[in-house]
Parts: structure tokens; C-alpha cells; sequence
């Protein structure tokens, strides 16, 4: 694993250097920045920032450039993102969705005229997507999937109900896995559809989160009417397409999350220097200083798991077993770090909002750290994945003890 930057790739690092200082939003930038407080401000700096990116060309940095995008290589998009984090540029994106999920699979998928109709929108960030997937009982075992798509003519009939899609409530398609021959096997009767979301019959309803923010939503379709050339690819395709879609999940983009905690911990470090706890500050206090140091030491396993997946991906040309992996190392480990946090601001850690020390900021960085451990695969999951097909245990036995033998 060699991941010493090339002379081009130290050029490429300083172009995107030069391009973030020029155009990073006011006030973004330092350590003491905060985000926007409320959704609805979070989302408008998101959009005006992806509007910038896609200005700059930077919009689909890893779409090829026959699509309209930057075409970069993978070591290129690794040190755009981890640019993006030192520079602690905008991280919330609005059209994750279409850029990393469906663009690339109606790409892949897609016929010339949908190629042609959902591509470029995407990249000009004019058109939001989101990602018709989860259902009240479709999650984990996504192939459960229920919400039925009848053929009518030359339209499909959509009924069902999705859920936790990310941003539906402002999306402009959807991308919606659906059932289309309700008698073929589980994974064999499945179909994808692009859905507008201004469609009669399409009902998205928020819901709110911990943390306060609704940014996710209940989809019900009802009788909704939907073009038959809206279908992706073919009829009884929708569970491999969606593997392809999944397989978008987990990018380089991953690489970006070590030094944003790495910049969190930064932060967390110079806080533990002007706190204090029964008389010295917690850099120096026992009960602090050991998880502090463990702390830094997990990232900078982070960052080792991380480069282990790019290798991974330069290896075989998409993300392997390692994903999971740092999927999970991650998603568990920034639980803790944000615990840690909240409990240095001792009894004021339970405040929210403005009357916290910190305005809520770890407070709510520890409440949505949960959520993490559940989307793109849960914790367990993950660890499944692992035991299975990495270490090689045996599949779906659980562990028991033996009864005991009647004396
Ligand atoms: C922030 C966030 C954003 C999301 N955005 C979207 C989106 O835009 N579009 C979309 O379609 N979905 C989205 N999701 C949904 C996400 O994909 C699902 O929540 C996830 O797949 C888990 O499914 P579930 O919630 O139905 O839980 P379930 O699958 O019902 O699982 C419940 C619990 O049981 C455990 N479990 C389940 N099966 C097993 C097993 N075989 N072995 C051991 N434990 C098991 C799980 O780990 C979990 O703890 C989002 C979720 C989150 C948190």
C-alpha cells in the first residue's frame, strides 16, 4: 500500500486548495464556526454550496467525463474530500442521493433517453433526488420489499409505503424498489422506478428525530401513475440494480470522515485544556485524560481502516469486505467520542440548544451519532458480514449453551 502523493496528485491537492479559499461560504472555515441551527438553514448553505461545487466542475467528481462529470481518479477524489474536511467546508449534502446513488446506477442501468433526461439536472444540482428503499418491514432484509408497482397500459399503478427516506419532503424523484410479480421468488420480482415526486398519490410526511430535525420521511403511494418508460433497466431486475446502487454507498468518500473527527477531536483536545474538574483542568484529570488519548488513538485506526478499503478499492475496482468494516469501526467509534465530549461539559452537557456551553453542538453530535450505527446497514449487520465472510463463522447458527445432561 503505497499512498504517497504523486507530482500531479500534489498539484491536483493545491488546485482544490486554491479553489475551496476562494470559495468557502463567509465564516466558514475555523474551529469556532457553528452550523446553522436549523434545518431549513443547514439545507439552504447545502444547496448554495453544491450549486458552487457544480460551478466549479466539482459536482460529480467521481461521474466519468462523458456524463458531464470531473472524472477524477480515486487517489484525486480522496484528496478532494479530505480537502473538503481540513478545510471544514459545508459536509451536509442535499443531493447525496442523486449524485452517489441513483445518478451513477441510471447510468450504469439507464437507456440513452434517461440517461439524457436525469443526468445532467443532477450535476447542476437543479433536480434533488432520494432513495425509495426501506419499508415498516423492509430494512435489514431489504428483499421483503412490499409496495407493489401493477401494470396498467403504458403506466405502472404504485401502492405501498416507504420509509426514512432521506429527504423526500423537498426531492424531486425517487428512485423507488418495488414488487412486480408478486409471485416470483423474494429477490426475483423486483423492479426499480423512477417516481416525481409531484405525482398525485405521492404523500411525504416527515418525521422527527432526536434531535429535533425532520429531515426524513414516511412515503405512502397511492394509485400512483407512473410512466412504463420511468422503469430502469428491466422488469425482475430491482434486486441486482440495488446492489449496484448500495455498492455507491460506501465511497472514498469515507476517507473525509477521519479528519472531520479528526478536526472534532482537535476541538475536544483545546476544550479539555480550559476545562476543569475537581480542581484541574481534563487534560490532566484522570478520568479523562486515559479516553482522550484512546480516542486519538482511534482515529488514527480510522485512518488506517480507511486506507485499507481505498487500497481495496484500487485492488479490485470497488469497495470489498473492508467497508463493513470501517463502516462499522466508525460509526461505533464517533458514538463514543461524542459521549466523552458531552460528559467533559459534566452537568451543563445535558443542556440543549443555546443555553449548552457549546450550543448543543456535541449534544447533538452524540444524539444523531446513533443514527449512523443504523444507516447503510446496521451495526449488527455489519458484524454479521463480518463474522460470516471474513472470519469465516457459520451462517445464522446462533450460539447457545448446551443443557445440561439430567444428573
Ligand atoms: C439517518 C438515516 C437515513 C436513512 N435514509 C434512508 C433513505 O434515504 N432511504 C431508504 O430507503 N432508507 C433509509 N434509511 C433506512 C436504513 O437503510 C434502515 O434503517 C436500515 O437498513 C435498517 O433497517 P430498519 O430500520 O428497518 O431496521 P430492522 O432491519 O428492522 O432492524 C431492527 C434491529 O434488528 C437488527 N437486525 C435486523 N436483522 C438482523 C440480523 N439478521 N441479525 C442481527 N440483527 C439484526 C438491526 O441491526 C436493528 O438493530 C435511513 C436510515 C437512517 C438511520
Amino acid at each position: 500500500m503505497d499512498l504517497a502523493l504523486s507530482p500531479d496528485e500534489l498539484a491536483f491537492r493545491d488546485e482544490i486548495r486554491t479553489w475551496i479559499s476562494g470559495n468557502l461560504p463567509d465564516g466558514w472555515g475555523g474551529p469556532n464556526h457553528r452550523e446553522p441551527k436549523t434545518l431549513e438553514e443547514r439545507l439552504e448553505v447545502a444547496r448554495d454550496w453544491e450549486r458552487r461545487l457544480a460551478a466549479g466542475g466539482y459536482s460529480g467528481i467521481s461521474w466519468p467525463k462523458e456524463f458531464g462529470g470531473a472524472g477524477l481518479s480515486l487517489m484525486q477524489q480522496v484528496i478532494f474530500h479530505e480537502e473538503m474536511a481540513l478545510a471544514r467546508a459545508p459536509q451536509i449534502s442535499v443531493n447525496f442521493v442523486g449524485i452517489n446513488l441513483s445518478g451513477p446506477t441510471i447510468r450504469i442501468y439507464g437507456n440513452d433517453e434517461q440517461r439524457a433526461r436525469y443526468l445532467p439536472p443532477i450535476l447542476t444540482m437543479e433536480e434533488i433526488w432520494c432513495q425509495g428503499f426501506s419499508e415498516p418491514n423492509a430494512g435489514s432484509d431489504l428483499a421483503n420489499v412490499q409496495t407493489r408497482a401493477v401494470i396498467d397500459g403504458d403506466e405502472f399503478v404504485l401502492n405501498g409505503q416507504k420509509v426514512w427516506t432521506s429527504y423526500a419532503h423537498i426531492a424531486d424523484w425517487c428512485l423507488v424498489l418495488c414488487r412486480t410479480d408478486p409471485k416470483a421468488p423474494k429477490h426475483k420480482g423486483l423492479s426499480y422506478v423512477i417516481v416525481d415526486m409531484k405525482t398525485p398519490g405521492v404523500d411525504a410526511r416527515p418525521l422527527r428525530q432526536i434531535t429535533g430535525d425532520a429531515e426524513f420521511n414516511e412515503v405512502f403511494f397511492t394509485d400512483v401513475r407512473v410512466p412504463r418508460e420511468n422503469l430502469l433497466g428491466e422488469l425482475g431486475m430491482g434486486w441486482t440494480y440495488a446492489n449496484t446502487t448500495l455498492a455507491h454507498e460506501r465511497g472514498p468518500a469515507f476517507l473525509a470522515h477521519q479528519i472531520r473527527f479528526r478536526n472534532y477531536l482537535k476541538d475536544l483536545i483545546e476544550q479539555a485544556k480550559t476545562r476543569t474538574r475537581d480542581g484541574v483542568a481534563l487534560s490532566k484529570h484522570p478520568a479523562f485524560r486515559e479516553r482522550i488519548a484512546a480516542s486519538y488513538a482511534e482515529v488514527e485506526v480510522m485512518r488506517a481502516v480507511g486506507l485499507r478499503m481505498v487500497t481495496g478499492i484500487l485492488k479490485n475496482g470497488r469497495p470489498g469486505l473492508e467497508a463493513s468494516m470501517a463502516k462499522l469501526y466508525w460509526s461505533e467509534m464517533v458514538r463514543r467520542m461524542n459521549l466523552l465530549a458531552l460528559q467533559m461539559e459534566g452537568m451543563a452537557g445535558l443542556l440543549y440548544g443555546e443555553d449548552s456551553p457549546r450550543e448543543g453542538r456535541w449534544h447533538d453530535g452524540y444524539l444523531s451519532s446513533f443514527a449512523q450505527t443504523i444507516a447503510a446497514g446496521s451495526s449488527e449487520i455489519q458484524k454479521n458480514i463480518i463474522a460470516e465472510r471474513i472470519l469465516g463463522m457459520p451462517r445464522g447458527e446462533v450460539w447457545a449453551p448446551k443443557p445440561k445432561e439430567p444428573a
